[in-house]
C-alpha cells in the first residue's frame, strides 16, 4: 500500500502539519477507502493536545470520515468497489464479549479500537481520517445512503450519532421536552434530530448569538445560560437533558432544571471532574448519566433516518492548510456548525 498525504500533530502543543502515512496492506476481510472528507470533532483536539492522558506523535486525528471504496479483500462481501461509505469513531472490537454481540461495540468489555490513536490488532497505533485514504474491516465500515450529500455526511458518524443513541435509549419523541446544553458540532445535531423525532426541543447556549440559527435548525425555544434569570426561569422544567460542552459546566445548576425523574446526559467529555451537589439528585430522582457514540448497527440506523429525514450537519468545507485556524475557531466556540476538511487538499 503506498504512502498517503495527511495531516499529523507532532506534539501536544505544535500545529498540524502535512505527514507522510503509511496504510496496511488490504487484509481478506479490508476495505481500502479513498477518503473525500473529514469532519473535525472538538476530541480531535482534546486527543492530539493530549487533555485526555499522554498520547504518541506523529498522530493523525479524524473520526468522521466519507469517501468512496477503492479495492476490497478477497473475503470482503459487504462492500464494493464504488461505494459511497463512511467510518466512524470505531474500527474494531473484541466481537464476542456481551456488548460487541448485542451491538454495542462502542462499549466492548475489551476496549473498542478506536479510529486513532488505539493500539490496533498489530500492536500499531492507529491513525485517523486527515488523509487521503484508509484502510478499514469491512464490518467497521457503514453504507451512506445515496440521497445524502456527501461533503455534508461526515460529521454524522460522530456528532450524529453521539446525539442520536441517547435521544432513542432515553426514549425522546413527542411529548417530551429536551435540552441541548452547548450549540457546536454535537449541540447542533442533538437539535435536529429532536426535533425530527418530535420532542419540544429548548437550547441552553452560553449567549444569544446562536439564537436564529437554533430556531432554525429546529429548536423551539433558545436561552443564554449567561444570563441567571434563565436557570430561575427554567427550573424542572425538563425531561431529558443532553450536555454536549466540552468544558466543565456547574452541572448542579442544570440538575435543576429537570423535572422529577429527568435525567442529564453527559456527552462532553472535559478532562476535569464534574461537581454534583446529590440533593439535585435525591430530591426529585433524576438521573446524571454519560453516553459514548453509538453501535455499528444504530449509526447504520441513524443514518439511514438522517436520509430519511433531509437531515444534515451546518458544515464549513476547508482545505487542508486551514485545519490549525480552524481548531482555533472551535475553541472559540466559533463554528457554524462542524468544519469539514475536503480531502482532495492533503
Ligand atoms: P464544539 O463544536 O466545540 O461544541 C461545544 C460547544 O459547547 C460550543 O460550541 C459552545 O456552545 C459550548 N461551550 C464551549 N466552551 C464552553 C464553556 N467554557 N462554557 C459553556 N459552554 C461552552 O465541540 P463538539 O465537537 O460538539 O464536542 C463537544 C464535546 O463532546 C467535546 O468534549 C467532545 O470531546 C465530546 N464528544 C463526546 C462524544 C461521546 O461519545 N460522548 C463524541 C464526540 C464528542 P455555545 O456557543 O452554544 O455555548
Ligand atoms: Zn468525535
Ligand atoms: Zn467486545
Amino acid at each position: 500500500m503506498p504512502t498517503v498525504k495527511s495531516y499529523a500533530a507532532p506534539s501536544a502543543t505544535g500545529p498540524l502539519v502535512p505527514h507522510p502515512l503509511e496504510r496496511r496492506d488490504v487484509g481478506a476481510h479490508d476495505v481500502l477507502i479513498d477518503i473525500a472528507y473529514a469532519g473535525i470533532c472538538h476530541s480531535d483536539i482534546h486527543t492530539v493536545r493530549g487533555e485526555w492522558g499522554p498520547i504518541t506523535y506523529p498522530q493523525v486525528v479524524g473520526h468522521e470520515i466519507v469517501g468512496h471504496v477503492r479495492e476490497v479483500g478477497d473475503e470482503v462481501t459487504r462492500h464494493q468497489v464504488g461505494d459511497r461509505v463512511g467510518v466512524g469513531c470505531m474500527v474494531n472490537s473484541c466481537r464476542t464479549c456481551a456488548q460487541c454481540t448485542e451491538g454495542q461495540e462502542q462499549y466492548c468489555l475489551e476496549g473498542n479500537i478506536g479510529t486513532y490513536a488505539s493500539v490496533d490488532v498489530d500492536g500499531s497505533i492507529t491513525q485517523g481520517g486527515y488523509s487521503q485514504a484508509v484502510v478499514v474491516n469491512e464490518d467497521f465500515v457503514l453504507r451512506v445512503p445515496e440521497s445524502l450529500d456527501l461533503a455534508r455526511t461526515a460529521p454524522l458518524l460522530c456528532a450524529g450519532i453521539t446525539l442520536y443513541s441517547p435521544l432513542q435509549h432515553w426514549g425522546v419523541g413527542p411529548g417530551t421536552k429536551v435540552a441541548i446544553v452547548g450549540m457546536g458540532g454535537l449541540g447542533h445535531m442533538g437539535v435536529k434530530i429532536a426535533h425530527a423525532l418530535g420532542a419540544e426541543v429548548t437550547v441552553l447556549s452560553q449567549s444569544l448569538r446562536k439564537q436564529e440559527d437554533g430556531l432554525r435548525l429546529g429548536a423551539d425555544h433558545f436561552y443564554a445560560t449567561s444570563d441567571p434569570a434563565t436557570f430561575e426561569q427554567l427550573a424542572g422544567q425538563f425531561d431529558v437533558m443532553v450536555n454536549t460542552v466540552s468544558a466543565p459546566l456547574d452541572i448542579t445548576a442544570y440538575l435543576n432544571l429537570l423535572d422529577v425523574d429527568g435525567s442529564l446526559i453527559n456527552v462532553g467529555a472535559p478532562p476535569e471532574p464534574l461537581e454534583v451537589a446529590v440533593f439535585a439528585l435525591i430530591g426529585k430522582r433524576r438521573t446524571f448519566a454519560g453516553s459514548m457514540i453509538g453501535g455499528l448497527a444504530e449509526t447504520q440506523e441513524m443514518l439511514d433516518f438522517c436520509a430519511e429525514h433531509d437531515i444534515l450537519p451546518e458544515t464549513e468545507l476547508i482545505d487542508a492548510s486551514y485545519i490549525n485556524e480552524a481548531y482555533e475557531r472551535v475553541m472559540a466556540s466559533d463554528v457554524r456548525y462542524r468544519f469539514v476538511i475536503d480531502a482532495s487538499t492533503f
